[in-house]
């Protein structure tokens, strides 16, 4: 198996005696070593510096619908999304269809979890089909697998066959994973009974339907030696008897949602049914108690209860709706936002919490970050802030109150088994390159189409302004650090987000130059949020988009480089990078670009193209202006080669330079005689487009943005703007 080298991590929950930083060293789906200055030749190189390795995370409660439901939520997405929230270890529950009852089931079950990247454990239910009537056998679901007895959904309110299950369960070392909701106190589920039902006229669960069941199983806990896990907490009622349930010493443990320890009841108002889940959302003083249990012990355990459901399900009126959220994608982060940055708990802590206790509890080989243990680890920057957006997620379901929500703490790689299951970068990895397509022949016209919106999508990234710098009045350079920059070519476009990423920035920017993970962007200030743009700082984490638009392809060799305006900075990255084009033609440029003419004659043949030369050239009364005096210069010198009074179409004709292949860059104007002329002359050529195209040439953003940005782009450039995605006919093409 490959070798992965994580270097220079800041190892977090690990009992390994080291520096601040220290290299892992993965073989064989091990931790092989922990220390400092690790080499292995062949490895995988991770590079860690600034970021923070831990123990993969594990969710002892998630609902992933299989078998059954899984319109809502399958295994296979299921555990692509725990990948993403850097979960390598979860446990389903049973209440699905059929529930997990027999071993058969969970055997059944457990092959096909089997397959998946991550290990996935499953509950067995505690009593046949969930209905509180008899014990399943327990005996044999531990032997097929089952890790904890649960049947979680409902309540177990026989108190005799809770108590016998108890014993059973304590003589097999199982934990017993109980939903404590009593139907008798619940007039409505999925909202407290309180100051928000009362308003909404809706009715509520009453805060004694959990209190009353966990005074009664912690007692039935400590009297058969049960291990009780009681699941969601979320009353100040509920936790201080799980206090005393330990202080007692009884095997007593308790799981606390990130829903329950972030929001309250309020939420219901804000969000709908997507903050309908039972047990519901409570009080801000429950909430405060769940995170004072999480901070003394009391509350060992933070599981998410991801409960996927349909839009149509969702969508429905608020008592009609079914309880539940998703919460894999985003409980890490909102443990850092919320109790980690809060200062509740140190990240040391949060880890504890979220993988090693919940691993310990339930027996499962994870949350240890130890030489020769398992090699399921997490690397995540705990700083990085990044929006929770619905077109990133991976799980089949889209019930979260927490889209468009501001997190810090950001999982950039999921390694489980030894193996990357989850890499942040690498979405981009999915899509290799720019996607150049040729179209057919007798159009020789190239253009750009990707997969629809979603793998576009793959491309949105955070990025580290390394250097903003101002070349001339009004224009800039900036090099950003970003993923993006690998598989972006120079002609390509990003676009940016505001700092807040709140909202796109609407014009798109042409990429200049890339090296590594690092790309350059020179671009003038002309509205379309670039004064915003050129506002960034060094230092400063940003999200883009990108690479748009289709760049030139390498592997055309001698082509004729055609730029104009800001098109000229990613023609001069093409100059230098091209050892085989000798030819560039300029067309357009105003008096800061000056210093781009001058760099772009050191790499080529320079043949300027003047549209209005007269005009343009010459100062208001008569005098030879700035940028012809330079040309002369520069015509005297021998540096460009030929200067003509016309159009591009002029200089290539001129200087007999149709046998190559056209990359062109630059304002509409200019392309659109280029793609006129190309057609025409049977030339081949690519453009690289400055603006938001209509689909087929370009990208547009309304192919990539989501829904509340491209309803706000149409609005603003309607004409530009295709509803239909990166769909390509030629009559559509729209230069
Ligand atoms: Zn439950
Ligand atoms: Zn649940």
């Amino acid at each position: 198996m490959d070798e992965i080298l994580i270097k220079n991590a800041r190892l977090i929950g690990s009992e390994a005696v080291t520096e601040n930083r220290a290299d892992l060293l993965i073989a064989d789906g091990r931790l092989k070593k922990i220390g400092t200055g690790l080499k292995a030749e062949n490895a995988r190189i991770i590079d860690a510096g600034g970021l923070a390795a831990a123990p993969g995370l594990v969710d002892v409660h998630v609902h992933f619908r299989d078998p059954g439901f899984i319109y809502k939520e399958d295994i296979h997405t299921g555990a692509r999304a725990a990948a993403k929230g850097g979960f390598t270890s979860v446990v389903m529950m049973g209440n699905t269809k059929p529930s997990i009852d027999s071993p058969e089931i969970l055997s059944e079950l457990l092959e096909r979890a089997a397959e998946e990247e991550i290990n996935i454990y499953s509950a067995a239910n505690l009593t046949k089909g969930m209905l509180g009537k008899e014990v399943t056998c327990l005996e044999e679901l531990k032997r097929a697998g089952a890790v904890c007895f649960s049947d979680d959904g409902h309540p177990v309110l026989d108190e005799k066959l809770l108590k016998e299950a108890l014993k059973r369960a304590a003589v097999l070392r199982v934990p017993v994973s109980l939903h404590e909701e009593d139907p008798a106190y619940i007039k409505n589920n999925g909202i407290n009974e309180g100051a928000v039902s009362k308003a909404l006229e809706t009715g509520g669960s009453d805060r004694m339907a959990e209190i009353s069941l966990v005074k009664r199983d912690i007692e039935l806990a400590i009297e058969t030696g049960a291990r009780l896990d009681i699941q969601h907490i979320s009353t100040k009622e509920a936790v201080e008897l799980v206090r005393e349930g330990k202080r007692r010493g009884g095997d007593i443990h308790a799981e606390a949602t990130p829903h329950h320890f972030t929001l309250t009841e309020e939420a219901v108002k804000v969000f709908g049914t997507n903050a309908k889940m039972n047990p519901p959302l409570r009080t801000e003083e429950d909430r405060h108690a769940i995170i004072e249990g999480l901070r003394d012990g009391t509350i060992d355990i933070i599981a998410t209860d991801h409960a996927p459901h349909s839009r149509n399900e969702k969508g429905q009126e608020f008592t009609k709706a079914p309880s539940g959220i998703t919460g894999l994608e985003t409980a890490f982060a909102l443990g850092i936002t919320e109790l980690v940055d809060k200062g509740y708990l140190s990240l040391e802590e949060l880890i504890r919490l979220m993988s090693c206790n919940p691993a310990k509890i339930f027996g499962l080989e994870a949350g240890r970050l130890t030489e020769g243990e398992k090699a399921d680890i997490i690397i995540f920057d705990p700083e990085a802030e990044w929006i929770f957006r619905e077109e990133e997620q991976e799980s089949k379901s889209f019930n979260s109150p927490f889209y468009g929500r501001r997190l810090r703490g950001r999982i950039l790689y999921t390694i489980c088994n030894g193996r990357v299951v989850y890499d942040a970068g690498a979405a981009l990895a999915d899509h290799p390159g720019p996607a150049v397509t040729q179209r057919d022949e007798k159009q020789r016209f190239i253009t750009p189409v990707r997969a629809g919106a979603e793998g576009w999508m793959k491309y949105k990234e955070r990025a580290r302004v390394i250097s903003q710098e101002r070349l001339a009045e009004g224009i800039f350079s900036l090099w950003m650090e970003t993923e993006i920059a690998k598989v972006s070519v120079p002609g390509q476009f990003i676009s940016v987000y505001a700092k807040d990423s709140s909202r796109l920035l609407p014009r798109p920017i042409s990429i200049c130059e890339t090296e590594g993970n690092r790309l350059r962007i020179v671009y003038r200030t002309v509205g379309g949020g670039t004064k915003e743009f050129s506002g960034y700082e060094s230092g400063d984490m940003i999200e883009v988009l990108g690479p748009l638009g289709n760049g030139f392809p390498e592997e055309e060799e001698t082509a004729l480089l055609i730029g104009g305006g800001i098109g000229l900075p990613p023609m001069l990255a093409l100059a230098k990078s091209r050892p085989a084009d000798k030819n560039i033609i300029v067309a357009g440029y105003r008096n800061s670009d000056m210093f781009l003419l001058n760099e772009l004659a050191e790499h080529g043949t320079l043949h300027i193209a003047l549209e209005s030369l007269k005009d343009a050239s010459f100062g208001e009364s008569g005098e030879i202006s700035e940028e012809l005096r330079i040309i002369k210069e520069l015509l005297e010198k021998g540096v460009i080669a030929s200067c003509s009074g016309g159009n591009v179409l002029d200089a290539i004709r001129e200087n007999s330079l149709k046998e190559r292949v056209l990359f062109a860059c630059g304002p509409t104007p200019m392309l659109r005689a280029l793609k006129d002329f190309s057609q025409k002359e049977n030339i081949r050529a690519w453009f690289s487009l400055e603006q938001r195209m209509a689909c087929g040439i370009g990208v547009c953003l309304a192919c990539v943005c989501d829904t509340k940005e491209r309803d706000e782009h149409s609005r603003v450039n309607n004409k530009r703007i295709c509803r239909e995605g990166p769909v390509f006919s030629s009559e559509e093409v729209i230069l």
